[in-house]
């Protein structure tokens, strides 16, 4: 016998700002707002347009360092290129993940590739930061480069979840990660409705993609653009209302949270501001290394 779920009710909604990110690519913030609310374990989400870039227009963010904590990189749309102070590179390709562990200090780039700076393109993603336990701030850097082929897809008459990490309908991530995280990527067919278990003790919320229709949850109706942060329960049902023009297209995440100090500043996120400004003197003195360059 299961017991009976519990909906998690809309605890707050709030629509994304926009801002810019880099060297100026458009980017949607739903959080952290002027107000610097986090969603533990969760820093900051950045959907990152959709852009339409002329020739030679293309921009993305050349070097810069991270420490203490995750980011995870899924793409839409376009494709990005990413190397680092390692010596490693990848591409992310439309529905590819990174997620990149910092841990201790990585300088990296994360440019969209030369095909689209040259002719021009379309670019479309999701960066999300995690945070890292006070414990696992000091890891050597990690990457588990996706391919969107080894992300499992479960489809049904309600639409398709793909599953970055966790599990959900039956489904597990290959994707690992240093505490419990949830990471869905759905799409409901208007009339398509679900229900997803979500652990009591974490945080939770939904985020509605550009170019979504909109979804019903716990009463509440979102647009494209807004976050839906959940309280106390332990399932939520999202719903595209039937009649809606466009499906739903919307990330569900999930996580348990730190409860630890937060000290961030910029691209490091720490537990005290005395090593925040370690960070900031490690980096400045090459401690955190740089892309070596082709000649
Ligand atoms: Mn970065």
């Amino acid at each position: 016998m299961s017991e009976p779920s519990r909906p998690r009710p809309v605890a707050h909604m709030v629509t994304a700002r926009e801002s810019q990110e880099g060297a100026g690519f458009p980017v949607r913030r739903p959080f952290p707002g002027h107000e610097r609310r986090m969603v533990d374990p969760f820093l900051l989400l950045d959907e990152m347009g959709p852009t339409d870039w002329a020739p030679g227009e293309a921009v993305g963010a050349p070097d810069h360092p991270h420490r203490g904590f995750e980011t995870v990189t899924y793409m839409l749309e376009g494709t990005f290129r990413h190397r680092d102070s390692f010596g490693f590179s990848g591409t992310l390709r439309p529905g590819d993940v990174q997620w990149m562990t910092a841990g201790a200090g990585v300088v990296h780039s994360e440019l969209p590739d030369d095909e689209i700076v040259r002719r021009g393109g379309r670019v479309h993603g999701v960066q999300l930061w995690v945070n890292l336990p006070a414990a696992d701030k000091w890891r050597q850097p990690r990457y588990q480069d996706t391919p969107a082929h080894w992300i499992p897809e479960v489809t049904g008459d309600w639409g398709r979840a793909r599953i970055i990490a966790g599990q959900a309908l039956g489904a597990e991530a290959v994707i690992q990660t240093r505490i419990p995280i949830l990471y869905l990527h759905m799409t409901l067919v208007p009339g398509g409705r679900v229900e997803l278990p979500l652990p009591a003790e974490e945080s939770a919320f939904l985020y509605l993609l550009a170019g979504s229709g909109r979804v019903e949850v716990s009463g509440a109706r979102l647009e494209a653009g807004q976050i839906a942060v959940l309280g106390e329960g332990d399932s939520v049902s999202p719903a595209c209302p039937t009649g809606e023009e466009r499906p739903a297209d919307f990330l569900v995440l999930a996580g348990r949270p730190l409860n630890e100090p937060v000290a961030r500043y910029g691209p490091f996120v720490m537990t005290t501001r005395a090593e925040i400004e370690r960070a900031f003197r490690d980096f400045e003195a090459g401690r955190m290394g740089a892309i070596p360059r082709q000649e």
